[in-house]
């Protein structure tokens, strides 16, 4: 490889030298035609990098994953994990490699990643590689997550290798770069333990909290209290997408992070119509991930992470059981608290007031009962406020209007009781902040990618503008605001790891 300058300053391997165990040396894969599809110019100038150092050839280089950069320490990151319920003790980075880690100009340690780099010693049967559509559509979700204030990996680049990928069919190949605030996962803990050194688990867990929860490095109970620590982010994460409607698709404890940042786009998806039992993942037939049993999963998760915890936390195994118990019997209430705070946001309700849990779930029932798309309602319910009642009636316009009607003034009690402003308008205004007009709907998605795949980016970087400002509403983007055609989601289905 020639002496070239790195668009990457100063990468760190902190990772590596803490935990040699848990990595498997990388190297870079041959790529015939790297080309930059799509850059995300202002996250690189929060990371502190040049946009136009990244687009020199040298800069589509790396993010090909064609060429080291000077003075890294590549990495493929071991990791086991649940998926679907069922343990596989070795997964790991099959099509990833950790480059190392930089500083932000924030002053944050950052994860640099590839996706899609070539095989890796945890390949198995796969062959390292990733196309087009599904690493367009982990940038835009991604993106769109970060737009909607959602914790989440990011997306810097995706850029195309000129060589076709093998699926269903021959698909253009490509490598996304990824951000995280780290890529520790309940997996990797769940690995740690199966390294049989208990010292790596310590160090493991040293590396979690001095990344994300540093202020635990002092307390009395550091691993205990990194396991509360990780219940409430995750809390605080489910929670958010409830609030959005947003749907995972994969929650194995591999796609778990402990900073408890959102990751994998895989076979995500947002819903149109309420409804709790939804599910787009093609291989999702019992529907563990489907929207509404996402808070128990994760619950389900955090005790996998737990039960890798137990001999951190006491040298007599029956009081650290008893320790993690009383931690892991905190996530209902954690989560309630978070998701009852969102949804007074959402209804322009300025305080908590009795009764308003029961006004919520009415409404999730209404919504349920007459399949309403649950983010026009909260637009239209903001826009009944400012004496606009015809979105709300179009809305539930074969629904039994006198059970919304009945919901409605309980509503308008309630912001009363509240103490919300008098001023229906300025509750209105409050509401559209927190409620977005436009999300990442799955026809939208599907549209922009089929039209990247045979070359054409312009609707994805249309939609993706449409997402990076999801809560104003702006002239001309009205198609971007409605729900797919009354069939589509019917047979829409997603896919994992494609
Ligand atoms: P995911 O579904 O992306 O969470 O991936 C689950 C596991 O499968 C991880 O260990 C991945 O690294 C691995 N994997 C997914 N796709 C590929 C691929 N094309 N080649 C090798 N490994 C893969
Ligand atoms: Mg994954």
């Amino acid at each position: 490889m020639t002496d070239i300058v790195s668009p990457f300053p100063d990468l760190d391997d902190q990772f590596v030298r803490a935990l040699p165990e848990l990595t498997l040396a990388w190297e870079p894969q041959t790529v015939p035609a790297p080309a930059m599809l799509a850059l995300n110019q202002k996250l690189a100038e929060e990371l502190g990098l040049d946009p136009d150092a990244l687009q020199s050839p040298e800069g589509v280089a790396f993010l090909s994953g064609a060429a080291t950069p000077a003075g890294a320490n590549p990495v493929a990151m071991g990791y086991a994990g649940h998926q679907f319920g069922n343990y596989s003790p070795r997964l790991g980075d099959g099509r990833a490699a950790l480059l190392g880690e930089l500083t932000d100009t924030a002053g944050n340690r950052v994860d640099l990643q590839l996706k899609g780099s070539g095989r890796t010693l945890f390949s198995r049967g796969g062959d390292g590689k990733a196309s087009v559509g599904p690493m367009l559509r982990e940038f835009l979700f991604a993106e769109a997550m970060h737009a909607l204030g959602i914790p989440t990996t990011r997306a810097l680049a995706v850029v195309t290798t000129g060589e076709p990928v093998m699926r269903q069919s021959p698909e253009p190949g490509a490598v996304l770069t990824r951000t995280a605030a780290s890529h520790l996962r309940v997996g990797s803990f769940e690995y740690a333990v199966r390294m049989e050194d208990k010292s790596v688990l310590v160090r493991l867990a040293d590396l979690a909290i001095d990344r994300h929860y540093p202020a635990l490095a002092d307390s009395e109970e550091p691993y205990l209290g990194l396991l509360e620590a990780v219940r409430d982010a995750q809390a605080e994460l489910v929670s958010s997408w409830m609030l959005i409607g947003f749907i995972h698709g994969v929650l194995n404890t591999d796609n778990v992070l402990i900073s408890g940042e959102t990751i994998d786009y895989g076979p995500c998806a947002f819903m149109d119509r309420f409804d709790q039992a939804t599910v787009f993942s093609s291989i999702d037939h019992a529907g563990r991930y489907a929207f509404g049993n996402q808070p128990s999963i994760t619950l389900w998760n955090l005790t996998r992470l737990a039960e890798t915890l137990i001999p951190l936390i006491d040298e007599d195994a029956d009081a650290a059981v008893e320790k993690v118990n009383n931690v892991l019997d905190g996530y209902g209430a954690k989560f309630m608290a978070s998701w009852h705070s969102g949804m007074r946001s959402k209804l322009g309700l300025a305080s908590a007031t009795e009764g308003d849990e029961a006004l919520f779930d009415q409404l999730l029932g209404l919504l349920q009962t007459n399949r309403v798309d649950f983010t026009s309602a909260f637009r239209a319910l903001a826009a009944w406020l400012r004496d606009s009642p015809e979105p709300l009636d179009l809305l539930f316009a074969d629904a039994d209007v006198a059970e919304r009607d009945t919901w409605l003034d309980a509503w308008t009690a309630a912001l009363d009781a509240a103490g919300s402003s008098a001023d229906r308008a300025t509750v209105a205004d409050g509401m559209d902040l927190v409620n977005p007009i436009y999300i990442a709907r799955n026809h939208l998605v599907d549209e922009a990618l089929r039209a990247a795949e045979s070359g054409d980016t312009e609707p994805f970087h249309e939609l993706l503008d449409v997402l990076l400002q999801p809560f104003t509403k702006r002239a001309g983007l009205e198609r971007f605001a409605q729900p797919a055609p009354d069939d589509f989601n019917r047979s829409f289905q997603t896919f994992c790891g494609t």
